[in-house]
């Protein structure tokens, strides 16, 4: 039985912020994220809004310190850094960051340079997460990035020397076209460049991306599974080789480098989320903002929340979710400090999955941790899959 009353699922006060900005340069093939080029002129009316939707969330709550502030994209470098400074300052000034918290903006190559992020430096942002995706521009025009690998390096460069610290890069795999050979040179390039973070994205096709069309015409050559698994386990080797840990599914950090924003979404802590389409979990509600950002723009200025949909999770969706989440780190779950959370015994309510897998050697309970197999790793919509049943 779920011991409902007392329980702190998902309740507690948030202490990390996700901020959206839904515009970039242009759109990518394979990008169904909610992100839009050619919307330069609602810019200002954008910031505009968000900074209205952070002051009115926040006079609701009670004063908190966050541990984490994200600011993601679209491309959040496409606006202006005294947008994003003040953006950051709103945030500051009405909700509270700690001393010492992670305050990380997505950044794009060709929209950043030394002065832009300098200031953004001085405003407080102490780690750029900045999307690099391949080392061959033949790559980055074949899945419509905006970008050259020349722009990239330029960028990382510039990051450095504006004072950042830590640094993480987005790399894909599985591209139209891309073998083996040529994503092991993708890998030594990304670990020769030493960023402390290395984020990994296989291509999936999304609906109603350029890439589906493509696809549905027959003319996108992707590697097969079995060349997928192989590239993905082939990044394990060179990035660990490389002295990153392979903390979660798909990322990779040096020691004390690990994203600390994305770890509270993998312990499905509670989070603000600001800006158009943003999802926040608070007081155990997740609430997804409207996407448009003109309609967005016309409901925060209207004194709406702007939220389309909102669902409170309790029960056993919050537990299965939190497990599902959790089994994507490395290290798995504490079932101890899981039970203080939540006051239930994962080996004993959920005895039937955990016995399933342990005995197809997709999980393993290692003292007080339950984790996922590097089996399990490779199988994981499977791992998931059983906890939703
Ligand atoms: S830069 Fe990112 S958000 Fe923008 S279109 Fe490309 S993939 Fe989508």
């Amino acid at each position: 039985m779920l011991r409902e009353p007392g329980n702190r699922m998902g309740t507690d006060h948030p202490k990390a912020a996700y901020v959206h900005i839904p515009f970039c340069v242009s759109k990518c093939h394979y990008c169904e994220f909610n992100s839009y080029p050619g919307l330069d002129f609602l810019f200002s009316d954008y910031v505009d809004a968000l900074v209205m939707e952070i002051e009115r969330v926040s006079s609701h709550m009670e004063p908190a310190e966050l541990d984490t502030v994200y600011f993601g994209g679209g491309t959040p470098t496409i606006l202006p850094p005294a947008d994003l400074s003040w953006i950051l300052f709103t945030i500051s000034d009405n909700i509270g960051i700690a001393p010492g918290a992670e305050v990380t903006t997505e950044a794009n190559p060709g929209t950043v340079d030394q002065e832009k992020l300098s200031e953004l430096r001085r405003a407080g942002f102490n780690r750029v997460s900045l999307g690099v995706q391949s080392f061959d521009d033949s790559f980055l025009a074949r899945i419509g990035r905006a970008h050259s690998i020349s722009q990239a390096l330029d960028a990382y460069s510039a990051i450095r020397r504006a004072g950042f610290a830590n640094v993480g890069i987005d790399l894909m795999f599985a591209l139209p076209g891309q073998t083996v050979d040529i994503w092991e040179c993708t890998l030594a390039a990304a670990v020769g460049l030493g960023p402390e973070h290395i984020s990994l994205y296989e291509l999936s096709i999304e609906e109603g991306t350029r890439f589906a069309e493509l696809c549905a015409e027959g003319v996108l050559e992707l590697p097969d599974e079995d060349e997928q698994i192989v590239m993905y386990e082939l990044a394990i080797e060179k990035l660990t080789a490389g002295g990153y840990e392979h903390y979660e599914v798909s990322n990779f950090a040096r020691p004390g480098f690990r994203s600390r924003h994305n770890q509270v979404y993998w312990r499905n802590d509670p989070y603000y989320g600001f800006g158009a389409g943003a999802t926040g979990y608070v007081d155990g509600d997740r609430s997804r903002r409207i996407a448009a950002p003109s309609d967005y723009i016309r409901a925060i200025s209207s004194g709406s929340d702007a939220i389309e949909f909102t669902e409170h999770l309790t029960g056993r969706a919050y537990l299965s979710e939190t497990i599902i989440q959790g089994l994507r780190m490395l290290e798995g779950i504490d079932l101890n400090e899981f039970e203080r959370r939540t006051g239930v015994d994962i080996t004993k309510e959920f005895a039937t999955q955990v016995n399933g897998l342990r005995d197809r050697g997709l999980i393993e309970i290692a003292g007080s941790r339950i984790r996922v197999t590097h089996t399990g790793l490779l199988l994981l919509n499977d791992v998931s899959r059983e906890f939703l049943s």
